[in-house]
Formats: structure tokens, C-alpha cells, sequence
């Protein structure tokens, strides 16, 4: 580790992140004591750590878990609210997140990723278009890749492009990112970080220890971001959607650009949908940054679909296009995937009731021709439908019955779209299960 003046850690939380960073700093020679309130003495990982020395405590969270501790590893997922942190808060006892301990690992260049949306659509292009420019490349962090684990491994004249959620940025210390990249901010995790501005300051975070050698690529046309942006010392590279940036990426009808050099030509790019525009525009800025060629971007987005689950093609069959959008599980995202489609859409929604009434969709459903609802929101989605004069609605068990009656509703030139606007989890595991079975049940039709 570069710079960690620390001898006593607490590891809250024992996920693969916690896991890996306790390894890494046992490794190093420090007193790691381990908490996780799930975890049970007889776990394969708990022994392993325990023989490797770590001190174990599982199954509750005793507020002892705290003495002589001068630093804590906290897991994202654990809120501030939890006893053991609001303690160590009044204790003064400074938490950071895995991130922290990645960063202090390797000397590879950090390209990191941050927004409320469209962060791994954009990790992964921006990674997709390094490696078609012979740049090497690794990519981790929230995407689902611990970013401890790569850190180790990656060789100091790699990028490692690294996904960042608020949570995670809630805990850096000195990490900095060479190049950061700020998508957006919406209002978004709110349960977790209270209020908006709690929520943008960890988003802010991403910049915080940048100075004039590193770069900072945003959303020109975010208000919500530019006045924090405009106080950071970074070189700012904005991009935008809607106007022309002498320093930055943008676009016109026909072109991309990266300042004033022509990057390539809209017709070629594969991706749907206004919001990922903004991503490609990013991940050019960054790549491009990075050493990324015209011809490896060039070869990058001709290929590339989409992400699993994010307005994913799925396929075609007798002119009806199919599109998986199961990760869309708030009303924004399938506000943007709705407005990414001109032609007839036959929209499968529905699942998990938190509270909300969905009119913001109203506005969205002018070309969807039929509404095939599923899960706890069903009734109040059909009413929605029904106010916005959608011609066809029709409730049905579950996804997979779903695509089948959507099928029958549909003609030549439909586009069949899963995009339920819910979490999934009053029928399924994860939105990628629900993903799953939307992609098994076209694959019977097509
Ligand atoms: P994240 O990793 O931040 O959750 P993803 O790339 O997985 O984001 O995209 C999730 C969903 O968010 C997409 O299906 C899409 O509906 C929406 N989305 C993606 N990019 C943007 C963007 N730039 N602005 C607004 N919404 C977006």
C-alpha cells in the first residue's frame, strides 16, 4: 500500500470486496479484525481468513468491534446508519470504502466512472474502444469485478477503467482517478444518502484529490453538476449531446466528434436512444484521452449492442425487433427507453410495488401500442395505459407469459421492449433473472 498510516483495521461487511481488501492488508502486515453480521464461523472464507490471521467476529455487530480500531473498510451496502457507524463517526474513526485500498495498490492509469445512470454501459465501451486501439486495458469496480483483486494484478502501463457508484465513492480518502467522468446526476439512493446534496457530494468525490494533470470529462448540458465542476482544478473536458464544444465531445446529425477532429459517423453506431449518446460521448472523451485510435473507437462502436439487460437487442423474427431493458427498474429508465424508439412499441411492465403512481410515463407511451403487464404494479401501470389511451392492455402472470401474448398483439415493424420500470423482486431474484427469462421466452418464438 503507497500511503496507509494505519496499524488496526476493521473489515465491515465480509462481501468479495471485503474478502479481498482484509487479504491485502493482513499481506501487508496489518491487525485486521473482520465483522459481518451474515457470516458464520464455519464459512469456508471465515476460516480461511482466520488461519491467514484475521480476527473474526460474525453474526452480530457488537459495538466492541471498535476498540483499538484505527480504521474502518466499511462495504458500500452498510448504511451510515448502522450503530457500528454512526459510533465510529462520534469516534472520529475514519471509514473508507474497498475503493480506497485499489487505488493504493498500482500505478496504472484510473479512468474512473461515475453518474446515477449509464455508468457500465460506458466502462464498458470506453474499455471495448482501448482494447480495439491495442491500449491495455482492465475494467472493474461496481460492474461486479473487485477492483482489490484486478488492482494486484495489473501492470503499471495499463488503464484500469473502474466503475464507481456514490456508495463507493463515499469512503476515498486519497484516490484519484487520472481521468474522471461524471455522467449525470439524478435524484436517485436517496434512502441511503438522505438528501440530493449528500447524494452529489459522494458523486463530487470523484474529483476532489484531482489536480491540473488529470482530466475531468462531464455532462455539459447536467445543471445539476456544473457549479461543483467548474471549482475543480482538473483540465474539464465537457460532452455534449446538443451543442458543438471546442474542447470536448459532441455531435451534430450526421457526426461524432472528439474537439474539432471528425471521431466517425453516426451510421454506424448500433446503440439506441438520446441517454446513449451521452455515454458514447464520454467514453470517446476518455478513450480518446487515453490514446484510444479514430479506427479502434471506430471498431468499438460498430459492435457494440448494448450491455446485458440495458436496451439489449435481443433479436429478430418475422419484422418484430425484441429489446431487453430488464435493468430498467425505476421510471426514468424506461422514460429513456420509450423515447429511444420511433416505431410501434409493445412495452412489458410491471413488478415490485414501491408506492409509485407512474404518470411521469404518460407523456412516454404515445407510440406504444399495446401494454402487457405483469407483477404487484400491474393494475395501477394498466391505469396509467388506459389514461394515456394506450389501444391495448392486457395483464398477464409473469414475463415469460408476457412475451407470448406481446408476440400475438404485435405486426410486422413492432418493437417488443422489457423495460418494467420496477425492481424485480416481487418475482424474481435480480433484474438479470428477469432478463433471462425474457431472453429464453424469445428464444422459443425466434
Ligand atoms: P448504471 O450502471 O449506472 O446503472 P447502466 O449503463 O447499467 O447504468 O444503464 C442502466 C439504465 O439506465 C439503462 O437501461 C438506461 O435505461 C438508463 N441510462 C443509461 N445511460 C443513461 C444516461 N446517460 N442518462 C440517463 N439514463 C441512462
Amino acid at each position: 500500500l503507497n500511503d496507509f498510516p494505519y496499524s488496526h483495521v476493521l473489515v465491515l461487511g465480509l462481501a468479495k470486496s471485503g474478502t479481498a481488501a482484509a487479504e491485502v492488508l493482513m499481506k501487508d502486515g496489518k491487525k485486521v479484525r473482520i465483522n459481518d453480521k451474515k457470516a458464520t464461523a464455519s464459512d469456508e472464507e471465515v476460516i480461511r481468513l482466520r488461519e491467514m490471521g484475521a480476527e473474526i467476529i460474525v453474526g452480530s455487530h457488537p459495538l466492541s468491534v471498535l476498540n483499538d480500531i484505527d480504521i474502518i473498510v466499511k462495504n458500500p451496502g452498510i448504511s451510515y446508519e448502522n450503530p457500528i457507524v454512526a459510533e465510529a463517526i462520534k469516534k472520529e474513526i475514519p471509514i473508507i470504502t474497498e475503493i480506497e485500498i485499489a487505488a493504493q495498490l498500482t500505478d496504472a492509469t484510473i479512468i474512473g466512472i461515475t453518474g446515477s445512470n449509464g455508468k457500465t454501459t460506458t466502462t464498458t465501451m470506453t474499455a471495448q474502444m482501448l482494447t480495439q486501439s491495442d491500449q491495455p486495458v482492465k475494467i472493474a469496480g461496481n460492474i461486479g469485478i473487485v477492483a482489490t483483486e484486478v488492482a494486484q494484478t495489473i501492470d503499471n502501463n495499463e488503464n484500469l477503467v473502474l466503475e464507481l457508484s456514490s456508495f463507493q465513492l463515499m469512503g476515498i480518502d486519497k484516490f484519484k482517478p487520472r481521468i474522471a467522468v461524471l455522467l449525470n446526476i439524478f435524484e436517485a439512493h436517496l434512502d441511503y444518502h438522505k438528501t440530493l446534496d449528500n447524494y452529489k457530494q459522494a458523486k463530487f468525490n470523484i474529483f476532489k484529490n484531482q489536480t491540473e494533470e488529470d482530466f475531468l470529462v462531464y455532462n455539459a448540458n447536467d445543471r445539476s453538476l456544473i457549479d461543483a465542476v467548474e471549482n475543480s482544478k482538473a483540465h474539464k473536458v465537457p460532452f455534449s449531446v446538443k451543442e458543438r464544444l471546442e474542447d470536448g465531445a459532441w455531435m451534430d446529425e450526421t457526426s461524432i466528434y472528439f474537439r474539432d477532429e471528425k471521431i466517425m459517423d453516426r451510421s454506424n453506431i448500433a446503440l439506441m436512444g438520446e441517454h446513449n449518446y451521452e455515454n458514447i460521448l464520454a467514453s470517446i472523451a476518455a478513450a480518446k484521452l487515453s490514446g484510444a485510435t479514430n479506427h479502434g473507437i471506430q471498431t468499438a462502436l460498430s459492435a457494440f449492442t448494448g450491455v446485458k439487460h440495458r436496451l439489449q437487442f435481443v433479436g429478430k423474427h418475422l419484422g418484430r425487433m425484441f429489446y431487453n431493458d430488464s435493468k430498467a427498474t425505476n421510471i426514468l429508465a424506461t422514460q429513456k427507453a420509450l423515447s429511444a424508439f420511433e416505431k410501434p412499441v409493445i412495452l412489458l411492465a410491471g413488478g415490485l410495488d414501491r408506492g409509485n403512481e407512474f404518470s411521469e410515463l404518460i407523456p412516454y407511451l404515445e407510440h406504444v401500442k399495446a401494454m402487457v403487464l405483469f407483477g404487484e404494479t400491474a393494475e395501477k401501470l394498466k391505469a396509467v395505459g388506459e389514461h394515456a389511451g394506450v389501444p391495448q392492455i392486457k395483464l398477464t402472470d409473469n414475463v415469460e407469459t408476457a412475451v407470448q401474448t406481446a408476440f400475438d398483439f404485435s405486426e410486422e415493424g413492432d418493437t417488443i421492449l422489457l423495460s418494467p420500470a420496477c425492481a424485480s423482486w416481487d418475482q424474481y431474484a435480480t433484474f438479470e433473472e428477469r432478463g433471462d427469462m425474457f431472453i429464453q421466452a424469445v428464444h422459443t418464438i425466434v
